[in-house]
Formats: structure tokens, sequence, C-alpha cells
């Protein structure tokens, strides 16, 4: 495996990174999982992931019979991602394939938005998205070609209720994504963006979340999480034309995978969606 190519997972702790990470390790990548590890932000109403999160990623990587490098950094500080791609290219001598898909989520109405809640999420999901994307691409540059993939959202397509600052983020992540792809193209590298749709994992199974699909169907939450749990779940279920309430992390990461691939090398400066059809509700 030594001479097979370096795919780099940022937020690869847990959720659709840990999912992209294995499902790369078994195509035969060798994977660099970045990772805050550690509580990102107070917007956040759900556990962070930790450097054990981190640690089973690898071992599910390692498992799958590739080599693996965990690298802790919080994508805000540019000279921290500088410094762990440093590490990525001291162990493995350059990088392939770049999956920046670490994000945060938080709700909050705009009327009572904190200046954290707003600029966390900018400043982690946008600039800290565009940070690993300047370091990568010299480094892809100089490989001769590469590939960027992105993690937008549904939420970066449509307006969201009480989630004004995180669907700015992942609006904004498709500008980057596709500015991205009109400059690096002469150099052989692809950009892309791959758009979940409500995935099982932390960031979406909380009771804030569950609170905010109540709301967006004109009624009021609870406040008892399990109760709230089964009201949004039905209420996905019901609107998700492939039946179900959320989609999980294994279901993107084949489009990762896809992306990644030599045979995606004409395919660039557009997203791909994993939504239980929630994608038809959205225009284009
Ligand atoms: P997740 O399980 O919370 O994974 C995200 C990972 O990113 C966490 O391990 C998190 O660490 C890490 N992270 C957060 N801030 C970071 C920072 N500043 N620097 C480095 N790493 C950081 O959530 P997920 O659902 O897999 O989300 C992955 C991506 O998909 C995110 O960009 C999210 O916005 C996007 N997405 C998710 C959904 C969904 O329904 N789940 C839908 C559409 C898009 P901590 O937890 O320790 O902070």
């Amino acid at each position: 495996m030594s001479d097979s190519r370096v795919a780099v997972v940022t937020g690869a702790a847990r959720g659709i990174g840990r999912a992209s990470a294995v499902a790369l390790a078994k195509a035969g990548y060798r994977v660099a999982g970045a990772d805050i590890a550690a509580l990102a932000s107070s917007a956040m109403d759900y556990r962070p992931a930790t450097p054990e999160d981190l640690a089973e990623t690898g071992r599910l990587v390692e498992e799958a019979g590739a080599e693996w490098l965990p690298v802790v950094f919080d994508q805000r500080d540019k000279s921290a991602v500088q410094d762990g791609f440093s590490q990525i290219v001291d162990r493995f001598g350059g990088i392939d394939v770049v999956f920046a898909n670490a994000g945060i989520q938080g709700f909050a109405p705009l009327l009572e938005m904190s200046d954290e809640v707003w600029h966390d999420q900018i400043d982690i999901n946008l600039t800290g998205t565009a940070n690993v994307l300047r370091i990568a691409a010299p480094l892809l540059v100089q490989r001769g070609g590469g590939r960027i993939i992105i993690t937008s959202s549904t939420q970066g397509q449509h307006g969201t209720l009480d989630g004004s600052g995180y669907s700015a983020s992942k609006w904004g992540l498709l500008g980057l994504m596709k500015s991205a792809a009109l400059e690096l193209g002469q150099y052989g590298i692809t950009v892309n963006a791959v758009i979940p749709g409500l995935i099982d994992t932390a960031l979406t199974r909380h009771e804030d979340r569950y609170a905010q699909i109540i709301r967006s169907g004109g009624n009021e939450p609870t406040g008892d999480v399990e109760k709230d749990e089964q009201t949004a779940a039905a209420a996905q279920q019901r609107k998700l034309p492939l039946g179900v309430p959320w989609v999980e992390a294994e279901d993107v990461a084949p489009l990762v995978v896809f992306l990644a691939s030599e045979e995606a090398r004409m395919v660039s400066g557009t997203s791909f969606a994993a939504t239980g059809g929630d994608s038809a509700n959205i225009t284009a």
C-alpha cells in the first residue's frame, strides 16, 4: 500500500468524516484524518467529538487495511492547519485528495443570536474550510493534480428557520467550491461539493434540531427530547420520498469516493447530494 494515493479527511473523528475515511481506506487510499476532537463552540447543542473518537476512526481505517495518520487541529487556526498538513506530507510524501468536511451547527433566531453563534459557524464552516483549501491546494499543484471535495448541505441550497448562520456558511461554501474549481482546473485539480441531507450524526440528532424541524411545520416542541425526536422523525419520514427520517453517514461516503476517483476527472464545479430524496424539494 506504500505507493497508494493519499486522502486527507477533516472532521474525521466521527459522522460523515469517519464513514468517508473508512470508505476511502477500503478504496485503497492512505488516510490522514484531521479533527479538533474537542468542543469547537458553545453554539453546539450536542456533545463534541473526543480524541477517543478520532482513535476509533483510525482503528476502523487500519482494520480496512489502510495506513492512518491522525492530526489534531482547529481549522480556524491557519498556522495549526499548516502544521497538520506538514505532518501529513512528512509521513506520506504528499497528498492527492482533500475532503474538507469539518463543521458545526447551531440554532438561534436572528433576533436573539449572539455574536459567538454567528462567528463560530462562519469562522469554522466557511473560513476554516477555506483555510484547509488554501493550504492544501498548493500541495495538490506540486503533486500535478488532485481532488478537493467540500461538505455543504441542503441548508446551503435553501433558507433555514433559526439557522441563518449555518445556512450562510454552507451557501458560502458552494461559492468557494465553484470559484476554486474555476481557478484550479488548469492544474488538473477538480473541486466539488457533497450535499448531505439530514444525516444520523451527533450534529443532527439533538433537541435544538428536533425543535427546528417541528417549528418549521408550524408547531411548538414540547421540550421532552424523546417526544420531540419522535415528532421530528415522523415529520422527516413524511417529507422524504425515500421514507426514512435520517440518512446514514455511510450513504454520503460513496459520493466522496466517486469524486475522489480517477473516473471523476471531468467532474468539477458541481455538487452531489445524498438526501433521501429531499433534493426533489429543492430548485435545480
Ligand atoms: P459531526 O459528527 O459533529 O462531525 C463533525 C466533526 O468536525 C466533529 O468531529 C467536529 O469536532 C469536527 N470539527 C468541528 N469544528 C472543527 C474545527 N474548528 N476544526 C476541526 N474539526 C472540527 O457532524 P457530521 O454530521 O458528520 O458533519 C460533517 C459535515 O457535514 C459538517 O460540515 C456538517 O455541517 C455537514 N452536514 C451534516 C449534516 C447532518 O445532518 N449531519 C447535513 C448536512 C451537512 P467536535 O465535535 O469535537 O467539535
